[in-house]
């Protein structure tokens, strides 16, 4: 068996999903392989979820929610403190883990996990501070204000390219706000989840709890049943714009809440007064780094035509230095791609972009000498911001258009139906503010000198327009995972009614 599973504390190459204190169920569902992106090896194989256990697993849920909300929040914090812990004794193999199954490298992976302990130490902080208002009443010897309170069973639906933080970010604030939640994983990477819920399984069990952490492996249809399910009231779903249109429609039709955190077309505008050192290694970075198949990852370059020239030799010269390989080996920048339906997409998207007026500059080529789903990053040059140049390919392409105005640059920015992470590199602060202010960029994170992935957990993490409109992880985040209750207290001996009406 491999060596990062017996270090993670699973046992064998044929793993049931799990849901409950420290035992494995038998889940009953078909078994999918959880295969290496490096060479097409199988890992291990992991059993799905069916109706039957689905079943279960929420009524486990649902039953452990009524003892988990009176647990006083400071309380809950005590577990997400825990679960911190055990990620900070386990980052190494679990990163490694995260790096095997998804062929992001290493550094990446364990940067993942680091992510889910930050998390498990903001939400820590924060269970002492779920503050609610009080309000001024119209109303003489009344008195106003809101609580926050825990929402129930919630459902989490997670990409492949995030096996892990996506979870933690959603995971570590519902249990803090009093939620027991339901995780639906990618079936492209199962394995890190049963990783993961293990490892919470034994935190539950030294907190004598149970349920709040559940996990349904599977593939589409599990997660169907859960946007469908009406004991869920929250659905956290993390996924692409296309799968997130179907999850969104589900869970209104039954009025119940989303969070949405769907695709992204992601770019950075270089001005010509921009350092373009600073800016060469941030596009390199958001553009290449999980071989471009991060939701903030830089897909297009919108720079001004006095510095294209040079910024484009640079990044050229940038890309040629590029190490394709084992996503283990330390120097390795790239790995492969998540699948072979991955691989001719990119392909498919760079011929389309030169169908339609563009030129590749760099990159394209099929690598099969380093793996079967290896392509070299590719900087196509556009004439314009043709259709393909405004779709989301998931993959490590870089298209620049040049600009000659900064409201063109921003009017361009703008004309496409995602908006998630953008970035400006300038060293003008009006055309910095420009940028940041209501005319300025749509997206829901916005940046200056620094490139468009790679947030950190503190800030409120989402976007705008196709993307969903969705936050997690910092800032006020928290709320969405409660509901608000408005108080009104009458601590007088008569009964005024609001708005001064008199009734009988
Ligand atoms: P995907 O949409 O193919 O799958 C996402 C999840 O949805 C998987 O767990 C899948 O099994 C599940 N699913 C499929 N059909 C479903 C249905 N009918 N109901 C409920 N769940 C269903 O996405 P992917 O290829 O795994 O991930 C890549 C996409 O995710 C990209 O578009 C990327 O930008 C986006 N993403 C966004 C963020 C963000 O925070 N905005 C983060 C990571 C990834």
């Amino acid at each position: 068996m491999n060596n990062v599973l017996a270090k993670l504390g699973l046992e064998s190459d044929n793993l049931g999903a799990c849901s409950g204190p420290d035992h494995w169920l038998n889940v009953g569902g078909e078994w999918i392989t959880s295969l290496n992106p490096f060479d097409g090896e199988p890992i291990a194989r992991v059993q799905c979820t069916n109706s039957g256990s689905y079943e279960s697993i929420v009524v486990q849920a649902s039953v452990s929610f009524r003892h988990w909300r009176t647990i006083p929040a400071p309380k809950r914090g005590d577990l997400v403190r825990d679960l911190g812990e055990s990620l900070r004794r386990l980052k190494e193999p679990l990163g490694e883990l995260i790096s095997l199954e998804t062929g992001k490298i290493k550094a990446e992976g364990v940067g993942e996990v680091q992510e889910m302990i930050d998390i498990c130490d903001f939400a820590v902080g924060l269970s002492r501070q779920l503050y609610g208002l009080t309000i001024a009443s119209e109303r003489p010897e009344h008195r106003m204000s809101e609580t926050w309170h825990p929402l129930g069973p919630i459902g989490i639906v997670t990409a492949f390219n995030f096996p892990a933080a996506v979870w933690s970010w959603n995971a570590a604030l519902a249990a803090m706000c009093g939620d027991t939640m339901i995780w639906k994983p990618s079936e492209l990477a199962p394995l890190t989840a049963v990783a993961i819920q293990h490892l919470a399984n034994r935190v539950m069990a030294d907190h004598g709890v149970q349920g709040v952490f559940c996990l349904a492996v599977g593939k589409g249809d599990i997660g169907a049943l859960l946007c469908a399910d009406s004991r869920i009231p929250l659905v956290s779903f993390t996924g692409s714009v296309a799968t997130g249109r179907t999850v969104a429609h589900v869970v209104a039709s039954r009025l119940g809440r989303t969070i949405l955190e769907l695709g992204g077309n992601n770019a950075i505008i270089v001005t010509e007064n921009a350092d373009l050192d600073l800016a060469v290694r941030a596009i390199l970075f958001g553009a290449v780094g999980t071989a471009g198949q991060r939701c903030t990852s830089t897909r297009r370059i919108i720079v001004h035509e006095s510095v294209g020239d040079a910024l484009i030799a640079r990044l050229v010269a940038a890309y040629k230095s590029i190490v394709l390989g084992d996503p283990l080996l330390p120097e390795t920048l790239v790995g492969p791609l998540i699948t072979a339906q991955a691989v001719a997409k990119m392909v498919s998207a760079i011929e389309r972009a030169v169908a339609s007026g563009g030129t590749l500059l760099t990159g394209g080529t099929l690598r099969p000498d380093v793996g079967p789903q290896f392509v070299e990053p590719a900087i196509v040059s556009v004439p314009s911001q043709t259709e393909v140049v405004r779709e989301e390919t998931f993959a490590p392409i870089l298209y620049v258009m040049q600009y000659q105005t900064i409201e063109q640059a921003i009017a361009l920015h703008n004309d496409v139906t995602q908006g998630l992470s953008s970035a400006i590199f300038t060293d003008s602060l009006r055309q910095a503010e420009l940028f940041l202010s209501a005319s300025g960029s749509d997206c829901g994170i916005a940046n200056v000198n620094i490139g468009t992935s790679g947030a950190e957990i503190g800030g409120a993490f989402g976007g705008e327009k196709q993307t969903g409109g969705g936050r997690e992880s910092g800032s006020d985040a928290w709320k969405s995972y409660m509901r608000r209750q408005t108080n009104t207290v009458n601590w007088g001996r008569s009964l005024p009614l609001a708005q001064g009406i008199k009734f009988g």
